[in-house]
């Protein structure tokens, strides 16, 4: 698929992950899929708790894997559990680990006939993946499977995050 093409079906946009319409929502969850804080802890407390009835019994996730849910009480059909490196400073293959995140979520979504999906800006909270860096490898990765999908949304938590991904979309696309 051309550049262009596969630019138009990227979108962001600013908020709460757990409202979006979309088929299939991405979790930065962690190694146990027990759950926790940031957005792990709001998509389980919106799905309700028939998902770690149901994570329980998953064995976990490695990081860089997936694995997916019915998304229970949100509006997204699925959710797509993956865990993101924590930020040791870069020499520890964060960057690989990250992609992988992304390429693997973005796999398995193809595999469930998702069309459309979000994804939080995996890493960049308590992990404390720099953002900036983090947005590159989450759009890369996009671009790269983006003929498969008709959207793939980035949800931005605040404007200034937001503003992060435009930057670096404008970058790749331009
Ligand atoms: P990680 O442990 O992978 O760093 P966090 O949940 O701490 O995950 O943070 C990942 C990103 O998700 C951060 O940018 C944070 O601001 C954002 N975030 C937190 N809650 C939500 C939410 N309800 N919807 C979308 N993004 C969220």
């Amino acid at each position: 698929m051309e550049r262009k093409d596969a630019c138009s079906r990227l979108s962001v946009c600013t908020g709460d992950i757990t409202r979006l319409e979309v088929d299939a929502v991405v979790n930065a969850a962690n190694n146990s899929l027990l759950g926790g804080g940031g957005v792990d802890g709001a998509i389980h407390r919106a799905a309700g708790p028939e998902l770690l009835a149901l994570t329980r019994t998953l064995g976990g996730c490695p990081t860089g894997e997936a694995k997916l849910t019915p998304g229970f009480g949100l509006p997204a059909r699925w959710i797509i559990h993956t865990v993101g490196p924590v930020w040791h400073g870069g020499d520890r293959g964060e960057p690989e680990l990250l992609r992988n995140a992304y390429t693997n979520s973005l796999r398995l979504a193809r595999k469930h006939g998702v069309r459309s999906i979000a994804f939080p800006a995996i890493s960049t909270g308590v992990y404390g993946y720099p953002k900036e860096p983090a947005a590159r490898i989450a759009v890369e990765a996009a671009l790269g499977m983006a003929e498969h999908f008709d959207r793939i949304l980035f949800c931005a938590f605040s404007e200034g995050d937001a503003d992060i991904y435009r930057k670096v979309i404008e970058e790749y696309c331009a």
